[in-house]
């Protein structure tokens, strides 16, 4: 748990967000500012910086939360059409919240992978 972590504030309840899943481990809850039609964030309720700062021992929560991704892809309906997986990592990637989370994206086409 990070006091600063504006993710961990959403995991302690101490901010709202719409929650679509949660247990023990992780927490589904839609992003503020929607890029697609759906756009949702999974993330471990440990607090883990990046996807770099996963260490062996996280590798039990990390399959768990790329289940539980195809689960909420599934309740939010857009599992049959599809959608885009991302994890924005550190500077480079684009990463603004310094929480691991997986942007669930989907409900219409997405486009080209990369904008240059
Ligand atoms: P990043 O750029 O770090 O991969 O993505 C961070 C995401 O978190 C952004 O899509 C942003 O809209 C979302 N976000 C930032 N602050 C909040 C918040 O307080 N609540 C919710 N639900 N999403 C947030
Ligand atoms: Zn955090």
């Amino acid at each position: 748990m990070s006091e600063t972590c504006i993710f961990c504030k959403i995991i302690k309840g101490a901010i709202p967000a719409k929650k679509i899943y949660e247990d023990e481990q992780v927490l589904a809850f839609h992003d503020i500012q929607p890029q697609t039609p759906v756009h949702a964030l999974v993330i471990p309720k440990r607090h883990l910086a990046s996807l770099d700062d996963l260490t062996v021992e996280d590798r039990v929560v990390a399959g768990h939360l790329l289940e539980r991704v195809a689960h909420v892809a599934r309740e939010l309906g857009v599992a049959e059409s599809g959608y885009r997986l991302i994890v924005n990592t550190r500077e480079h990637g684009g990463q603004e919240v310094d929480h691991l989370h997986a942007h669930i994206l989907g409900g219409r086409r997405v486009g080209p992978m990369v904008s240059r």
